[in-house]
């Protein structure tokens, strides 16, 4: 195998990489554009949250039960009380 030959394949695999990196950061920030653009209508996204704790940390987890989540967005949350964690993921892929 000569130099040259190496030096293509090492070239073409760094590009695939740069390529694939690309197509990840382009969806990462469609889904960015997507999610702003619900808040900007003034819907929650449920980007953040605190578990249930026991005691309290933050004033949030105050009342929850066990395996229940409760959203912290924006100045206190929209209120939204997630039983499980699949409960609250359901909800975030319905946005
Ligand atoms: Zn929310």
């Amino acid at each position: 195998m000569s130099y040259g030959d190496d030096y293509g394949t090492d070239m073409e695999a760094i590009e695939d990489l740069r390529h694939d990196a690309d197509l990840e950061q382009a969806a990462m920030e469609r889904e960015g554009d997507r999610l702003a653009a619900l808040r900007a209508q003034g819907i929650c996204t449920h980007s953040s949250g605190v578990m249930y704790r026991n005691p309290p940390v933050y004033p949030e987890q105050v009342g929850l039960r066990p395996g229940q989540s409760r959203c912290t967005e924006g100045t206190g949350g929209c209120e939204f009380v997630a039983n499980s964690d699949a409960e609250w993921f359901a909800a975030v892929d319905a946005l």
